[in-house]
């Protein structure tokens, strides 16, 4: 049964609460099904799942594949990839979309592999070119270049998405979809691996993506040790660090929390931005950011016009200041 035309996206939903990559994915797809023909599916695998196919179906997908089994709990890299490639050989869509979670990014080169198609990692647009054609667009060369990447005769096309890079639909109840619940193949391959334990420990720390207050700190912080402070100043309010790539580079920092065209899309209710020149690379990602408090030496850099509030004077010092201010307060 060919599918030919469909975009599929990767139901990546064991992170559901933590990232909503998978629908922001859809919304992408719907976006791109609108130029290409062909519907926008989603694929579950696990064991009482059904649920998530409904709120694919309310994101946009208009099928969703399901394979729903008790064997299919735990998950399994072997049976889940396996599981995928045969999906994909049985209904031959025309591109895979899957959430750059490390989730994806595990199984996604295992099903191009199996598939022999190529995949394009941690995309940060995807277009459609005239020939109708998936355009995978990607940072290479260490963020050096961007790059846009076709697949002109293996199917499926494949690309990994980062989180924050679309946006996801409104939740519709209304919209209609099918749901096709798979019954396992006979021949699936027995598991090599036997799962002992399995532990589910969601993690405490909020994602940069989706946190309401950011702190970016820049080169202008001066040093690793004073970069340092900004994680104090965090934490106590409650904020993410975020980096520009000098000082992801510089090794200030891991490259997590880099933000811009080879990094991470924020969208913050108020930004502080430390020593930070604003490069468009580096703009370009907080453009949704509701309210910017620029601190730099140089009254006219970029960051200081597009600020709500700009305050010329030594980041350092302004980082230690309102550090000391808030243990005050937190004192009386
Ligand atoms: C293909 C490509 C992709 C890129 N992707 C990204 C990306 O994803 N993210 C990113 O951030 N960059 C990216 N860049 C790099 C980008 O072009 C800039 O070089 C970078 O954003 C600059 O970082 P910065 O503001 O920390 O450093 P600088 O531009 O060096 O700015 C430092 C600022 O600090 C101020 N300053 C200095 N000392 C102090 C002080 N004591 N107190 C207060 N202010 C002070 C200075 O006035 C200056 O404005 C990319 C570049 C390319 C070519």
């Amino acid at each position: 049964m060919k599918t030919k035309k469909d975009i599929w996206v990767f139901g990546d939903y064991r992170n559901y609460f933590q990232n909503r990559v998978t629908l922001q994915i859809l919304a992408r797809a719907v976006d791109l099904a609108s130029t290409t023909g062909g519907n926008v599916c989603a694929v579950v695998f696990g064991f009482g799942v059904e649920a998530y196919a409904a709120e694919y179906i309310a994101h946009g997908a208009q099928k969703v594949y399901v394979m729903d089994d008790p064997v299919l709990e735990s998950y399994s890299i072997e049976t889940y990839s396996w599981l995928m490639a045969w999906l994909i050989t049985k209904y031959q869509p025309e591109t895979l979309l899957v959430g750059a979670t490390r989730f994806g990014q595990e199984i996604a080169p295992r099903v191009a592999k199996k598939l022999k198609t190529g995949l394009t990692a941690d995309c940060i647009d995807l277009e459609i070119d005239e020939k109708g054609l998936l355009v995978q667009i990607a940072p290479s060369f260490g963020g050096n270049l961007i790059a846009k990447i076709v697949t002109p005769v293996q199917r499926p096309q494949m690309a990994t998405v980062r989180a924050g890079t679309f946006q996801e639909l409104v939740h519709d109840d209304t919209a209609k979809g099918e749901i096709l619940l798979l019954p396992l193949p006979k021949d699936l391959p027995k598991d090599k691996i036997r799962l002992v334990l399995s532990e589910h420990r969601p993690s405490k720390k909020q994602k940069i993506e989706d946190a309401d207050i950011v702190i970016c700190g820049g080169r202008g912080m001066g040093s690793r040790g004073k970069f340092k402070k900004l994680f104090d100043l965090a934490e106590l309010m409650n904020a993410e660090v975020g980096a520009t790539r000098p000082v992801v580079y510089s090794e200030w920092v891991s490259h997590n929390a880099l933000v811009g065209q080879a990094g991470k899309n924020i969208k913050p209710k108020i930004l502080m931005s430390f020593g930070i020149s604003g490069a468009i690379q580096h703009t370009a990602a907080i453009t949704e950011a509701d309210f910017i408090i620029a601190i730099n030496k140089n009254p006219n850099a970029t960051m200081m016009k597009m600020a709500d509030v700009a305050i010329v004077a030594d980041a350092n010092q302004v980082c230690l200041g309102i550090i000391k201010a808030i243990k005050e307060k937190i004192r009386d």
